[in-house]
C-alpha cells in the first residue's frame, strides 16, 4: 500500500494521467514523476500554463457560486479531476447546503481519490464514467441517486473537453447531455484554445498520456453551447469571465476559454 492508500498495482505511472498534470500543476501532491515530467513541459511549451489552471479553477468556483445563486440545486460535474480545495460540493454548499452532487470521472485514480478524500453522503455521489459514454452518465444509478433530471442540473464540463477528438464527436455528447436536462439547467464548460498563443506543442505533450490534447478556436467551444443562451459576457477567456478582482498579470496568454449558457 502507498500512502494513499492504493494498492501498488492499481496505480499506472507508466503513462501520464491528465488528471494528475492538472493536480501538478495546480500545485498538489498526487501526481507521479511521469506526470511531473509532462507538466514540465507543458510549461515549457506553453509558460502561462500553471497561471491557466489556477485561473480555470477559480472560473470554476466563481461559475457554481454563480448557478447556485441563481436557484440550481443539483451539479452534474464531468471530469472531477483529484480533490483540490475548495473542492465544488464545498464552493457550492457553502451558498446553499442543500445542494446535491454526482461526480464523474474515467480516472480510476480520481474515483478512488474522490470516495476517500470527498464528503459521502446522501447530498454526494462518486461515479467511475467516461463522458464519451453520456447515455451510461444519465442512467447511471449513482448519478440517478442525487439528480433528479425533473429539476435544473448544472452541468460541469471544466476542462474536460479538450480531451475528446473530433473523433469522439464531442459535439453530439454535449448535445445527449442537454437533453436530458430540463428548461432552467446550465452548462459551465471551459476549454483549452491556442487562440492566444501557438500552442500546438502542447499536443505534443499529451500524446504518450491517457487521453489527447485537442485545442479548439473560439466558434468550436462557442458551438457547444448550442441549445443554451450564453449568459454575460459570453465565451470569455477564464480570468475573463466575471472576475471578483483584478486578474492577474499574465491572464491575456491564458489558453482557457470559459463560459456559462442556460437552457431556456
Ligand atoms: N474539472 C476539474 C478537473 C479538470 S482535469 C477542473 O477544471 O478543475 C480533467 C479531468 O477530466 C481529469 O480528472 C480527467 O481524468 C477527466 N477526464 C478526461 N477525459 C475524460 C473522459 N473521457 N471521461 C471522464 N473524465 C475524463
Amino acid at each position: 500500500m502507498t500512502r494513499n492508500g492504493f494498492r501498488a498495482e492499481e496505480i499506472d505511472t507508466s503513462r501520464p494521467h491528465p488528471a494528475r498534470i492538472y493536480d501538478y500543476l495546480l500545485g498538489g501532491k498526487d501526481n507521479y514523476e511521469v506526470d511531473r515530467e509532462a507538466g514540465d513541459r507543458l510549461v515549457d511549451v506553453a509558460p502561462e500554463a500553471r497561471i491557466g489552471v489556477q485561473a480555470n479553477r477559480a472560473f470554476l468556483q466563481r461559475a457554481v457560486r454563480h448557478v447556485v445563486g441563481a436557484g440550481v440545486r443539483q451539479i452534474l460535474d464531468i471530469g472531477t479531476g483529484l480533490p483540490t480545495s475548495p473542492n465544488v460540493h464545498e464552493v457550492a454548499q457553502e451558498v446553499a447546503p442543500d445542494v446535491r452532487i454526482a461526480y464523474v470521472d474515467n480516472d480510476p485514480i480520481v474515483n478512488t481519490h474522490a470516495n476517500t478524500l470527498l464528503t459521502r453522503s446522501a447530498a454526494t455521489s462518486v461515479v467511475l464514467a467516461d463522458l464519451r459514454e453520456p447515455r451510461a452518465i444519465l442512467d447511471h444509478p449513482d448519478v440517478h441517486r442525487v439528480i433528479d433530471f425533473d429539476q435544473p442540473v448544472a452541468l460541469l464540463l471544466v476542462a474536460i473537453l479538450h480531451f475528446l477528438s473530433e473523433a469522439d464527436h464531442p459535439g453530439q455528447i454535449v448535445a445527449t447531455l442537454r437533453d436530458a436536462l430540463p428548461a432552467g439547467s446550465y452548462l459551465v464548460l471551459s476549454h483549452a484554445t491556442g487562440d492566444f498563443a501557438d500552442r500546438t506543442d502542447t499536443e505534443e505533450v499529451y500524446k504518450n498520456a491517457t487521453a489527447t490534447m485537442n485545442l479548439r478556436d473560439r466558434a468550436e467551444v462557442e458551438r457547444f453551447f448550442d441549445g443554451f443562451e450564453l449568459l454575460e459576457p459570453g465565451v470569455a477567456q477564464a480570468p475573463f469571465w466575471r472576475p471578483d478582482a483584478t486578474p492577474p498579470r499574465g491572464s491575456a496568454e491564458i489558453g482557457f476559454y470559459a463560459g456559462v449558457g442556460r437552457k431556456a
